[in-house]
């Protein structure tokens, strides 16, 4: 549903309310970032619990926080998802996370702790922070910073996962510099690939899990 970017928070909240109610929606998503004038939170905590497959509502974050019990948002669950095809088990790994988003560093904290990572997790606030980098065995970039980094943040063998997405000179590129990690980690991704596409399948992972959900409840 395409909507005008002066619709007004009412006409907002009746459209999610008639989605909410439809027993033929399964998913609902409101795209971000919104216009300024309506507030994000206020909004996805209008989506029902059952149908938010973003997973960015109150309930769902606190699902995530407790227990990774509810929908995961994507970018999270396709992150668990590439760890967990290539056998990488988190347990006691230390894990540095830089980016400390409502919708990527937090909540992929929270997942990963509950996997039982030692997860130290970064900002723009942290003080030096290859310091808190150089000793992990698992560094995930998402500051949305181009080629923030390099082979001297990261020690060998190291895991990267880079989920930033940036354009520099018309060309989409990461967070991290991949031609001088790429000799020196065992494994790292790429942008474009890696993580995006996974989000994007994650996506339709979570429609299949509230589907699911909902015919086994009955
Ligand atoms: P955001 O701007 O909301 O948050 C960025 C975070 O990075 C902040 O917590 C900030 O403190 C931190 N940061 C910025 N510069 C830093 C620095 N120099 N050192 C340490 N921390 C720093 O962004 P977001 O929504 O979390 O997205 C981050 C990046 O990931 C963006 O490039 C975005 O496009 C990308 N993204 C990709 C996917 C995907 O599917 N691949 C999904 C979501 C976001």
């Amino acid at each position: 549903i395409k909507c005008d970017e002066n619709i007004t928070k009412t006409e907002l909240v009746a459209i999610i309310r008639e989605l909410n109610f439809d027993e033929n929606i399964t998913g609902i998503l409101v795209q971000a970032p919104l216009p300024s004038h309506l507030n994000e939170n206020e909004i996805f905590n209008l989506i029902d619990p059952n149908k938010d497959v973003d997973g960015f509502n109150n309930y769902n974050s606190g699902s995530l926080f407790k227990d990774n019990s509810g929908i995961i948002p994507c970018t999270v669950k396709g992150i668990g998802y590439l760890l967990n095809y290539y056998n990488i088990d988190v347990a006691s790994k230390d894990v540095t996370i830089i980016g400390r988003s409502n919708i990527v560093g937090k909540p992929l904290a929270s997942y990963l702790i509950n996997k039982d990572a030692t997860v130290t997790l970064c900002h723009s606030k942290t003080n030096d922070l290859k310091s808190k980098t150089i000793n992990a065995d698992i560094v995930i970039v998402a500051a949305g910073h181009p080629k923030l980094i390099d082979d001297t943040y990261v020690k060998d063998g190291a895991i990267v996962i880079d989920v930033g997405i940036n354009k520099v000179d018309g060309k989409l590129c990461g967070d991290t510099d991949f031609d001088k990690l790429k000799d020196k980690c065992s494994y790292i991704t790429p942008v474009p690939g890696g993580v995006g596409p996974m989000t994007v399948a994650m996506l339709m992972d979570n429609l299949v899990e509230i589907a699911e959900r909902r015919s086994l409840n009955g």
